[in-house]
């Protein structure tokens, strides 16, 4: 059933070098299954395929309605298959259940909704441009930019795949898709969804492998017009290197450290919730996580009581069993780092008030839901992405003081605010330094808003009509209209 080669130009097709990678379940340690494992030869092969597609085939050239037909079907694609691909998703990655069935609707909702916009093009003809020199007319064009490869992580894994591969799709780029070697399974599947659908070869070309071999050749390749990459700053960082190199075009989603800052007039057991949502949810392997919380004074140690309380209620086990709300961690390097930096923490003054390493676990990868106070504001618990279920949680006295401790990050992704107040919700809003700000909530997401980050988080949006932007060259068309002579050199 789970795919042992992955798709370029149409064909499923083994490595070039014949290896592959272990899946393992984070629930059992155990190994369920082999992806293949690409190299600079099989990411040549794909970025070819991709541009004689983009170059000699039909997709760049069907009218916007045409392409979204294939995008819907796509989408219909994965709802048929939704719980099936689910299973996938949770063996893979270890969330709950619940919550891949969240993310693979939500992927479904993303085909469509570029399918939309795509569809849109159609009737979008050219800008006409009003030039001050009345001997020529001018007019701009969107174009597809070429030949895109999209590079995602392991938090998401179908849904990062659905956020690259349907704008660029819809915008009439070929894509070579690149998942992260620990959650490779649902994109595969993409790839078979996208397959049956009769999507003409090499439009979408699906190649699994580590990012270091196959994703570097990748970035490196002449072919490609432009990059997409989700993930760490540090891998961010290179594949910015590799665009700046060739001047390819390039978006990144990176990660954050981002603050919620409630205060005092909130409703609590709202407050809990959304805190608790904001860092818990997937593990907390969210790069938009809420994992600095600032609570204004008066209600900190109610706060901090009840949050306590809720935490060590939410039941941790295997993503497949009933009721589970936590899962294992990823894999057992993201495992290690995060139990380290828990006591890293501690270690530079922070108190574990609760959390850590799970109890009564014999196999998996389990880290109960932790939430650390008085933690230095130079500490790494403080001010580096965990990208696990740890809370750091600090009180604060005045709006001001809060906007202060909010910003002073070099991330800046998302933020919230909760407050009785909404004037002061709106200024927190307004002041904070992020691409997302979340009111009287955190994480909820919306494929038809624009997702992205300031400074360090990253470069570009993607999402609604920001994220088919990300896809799309533009081209002005001027024409001489005046029938005198130019007479500069021919009088
Ligand atoms: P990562 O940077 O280690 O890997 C991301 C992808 O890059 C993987 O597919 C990997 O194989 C590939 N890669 C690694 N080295 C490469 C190289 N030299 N050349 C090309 N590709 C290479 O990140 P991760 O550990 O998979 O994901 C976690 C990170 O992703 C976190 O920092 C998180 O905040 C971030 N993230 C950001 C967003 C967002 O929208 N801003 C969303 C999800 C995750």
């Amino acid at each position: 059933m789970m795919k042992t080669e992955f798709y370029i130009d149409g064909r499923w097709a083994r490595p070039a070098d014949g290896a592959t990678i272990p899946v393992v379940n984070p629930a059992t340690e155990e190994v369920v299954h082999h992806i293949p494992a690409g190299s600079a030869m099989d990411a040549d092969a794909a970025v070819r395929a991709a541009r004689r597609a983009f170059d000699e085939g039909p997709w760049p050239r069907l009218s916007g309605a045409e392409r979204g037909a294939y995008l819907r079907k796509i989408a219909e694609g994965i709802r048929a298959r939704l719980p099936e691909l689910a299973r996938l998703e949770v063996l893979d990655n270890g969330k709950p259940l619940p919550e891949a069935e969240w993310d693979l609707a939500d992927a479904a909702g993303c085909f469509d909704f570029y399918a939309g916009l795509a569809e849109e093009m159609d009737g979008q003809g050219p800008e006409e441009i009003a030039l001050a020199d009345g001997r020529f007319t001018a007019k701009a064009v969107k174009e597809p930019v070429g030949v895109a490869v999209g590079i995602i992580p392991w938090n998401y894994p179908l849904l990062m795949a659905a956020w690259k591969v349907a704008p660029a799709l819809a915008a009439g780029c070929t894509m070579v898709l690149k998942p992260a070697e620990t959650t490779s399974l649902t994109a595969l599947e993409l790839a078979a969804i996208a397959d049956e659908a009769g999507l003409p070869p090499g439009v979408l070309n699906v190649v699994t492998g580590l990012g270091t071999t196959v994703g570097q050749a990748l970035i490196d390749h002449p072919g490609v017009d432009k990059l997409a990459f989700t993930g760490s700053g540090p891998v961010g960082s290179k594949v910015m290197a590799a665009a700046a190199r060739d001047i390819k075009c390039v978006s990144l989603e990176l990660g954050g450290k981002s603050p919620f800052v409630v205060f005092a007039d909130c409703d609590l057991d709202k407050a809990v919730e959304w805190i608790m949502f904001g860092i818990f949810w997937n593990q907390g392997q969210v790069c938009s996580a809420t994992s600095r919380v600032l609570v204004e004074a008066p209600l900190y140690d109610r706060l901090l009581e009840r949050l306590i309380e809720e935490a060590r209620k939410i039941r941790i086990g295997d993503g497949l069993a009933d009721g589970t709300l936590l899962g294992p961690l990823v894999n057992e390097a993201q495992y290690r780092k995060v139990l380290a930096a828990i006591d890293h923490a501690r270690e530079q003054g922070a108190t574990v008030a609760t959390g850590g390493k799970a109890e009564g676990f014999n196999h998996g990868y389990f880290v109960a839901p932790t939430v650390l106070t008085d933690v230095p504001l130079h500490s790494d618990a403080w001010r580096e992405e965990i990208f696990g279920p740890v809370v750091c949680l600090r009180p604060f006295t005045d709006e001001a003081e809060a906007i202060r401790l909010a910003n002073d990050s070099r991330y800046g992704l998302a933020a919230a605010v909760m407050s009785g107040d909404d004037a002061q919700a709106e200024r927190v809003a307004a002041a904070f330094r992020a691409g997302i700000v979340w009111i009287n909530c955190s994480q909820p997401t919306f494929t038809e808003a624009p997702w992205g980050g300031y400074k360090q988080s990253g470069i570009g949006r993607e999402l609604g009509r920001w994220g088919l932007e990300n896809y799309l060259e533009t081209k002005q068309i001027t024409r001489l209209v005046s029938d005198e002579p130019w007479g500069w050199y021919v009088k």
